[in-house]
């Protein structure tokens, strides 16, 4: 817990078997280098699609 799950870029947290997404996860973005949690609807709507 950092601001949030903390996960990769991947939505995976540190139990591998274990995903976050949407307004709880503070995932990793890649293009930014650093973690980013937002709460924004298009936001919770796309990130499953990625841990998936
Ligand atoms: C007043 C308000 C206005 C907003 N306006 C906008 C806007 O204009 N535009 C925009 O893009 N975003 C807006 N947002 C943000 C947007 O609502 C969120 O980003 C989005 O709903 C996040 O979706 P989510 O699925 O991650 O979380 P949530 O929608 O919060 O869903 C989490 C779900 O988990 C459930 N839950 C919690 N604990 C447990 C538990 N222990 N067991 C089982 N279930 C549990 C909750 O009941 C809830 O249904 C607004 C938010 C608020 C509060």
């Amino acid at each position: 817990m950092d601001n949030g799950i903390v996960t990769d870029a991947h939505l995976r947290t540190s139990d591998p078997a274990v995903f976050a997404a949407g307004d709880v996860a503070n995932a990793f973005h890649p293009k930014l280098g650093r973690h980013l949690r937002v709460e924004h609807w298009a936001n919770a709507l796309h990130q499953p699609r990625t841990a998936a």
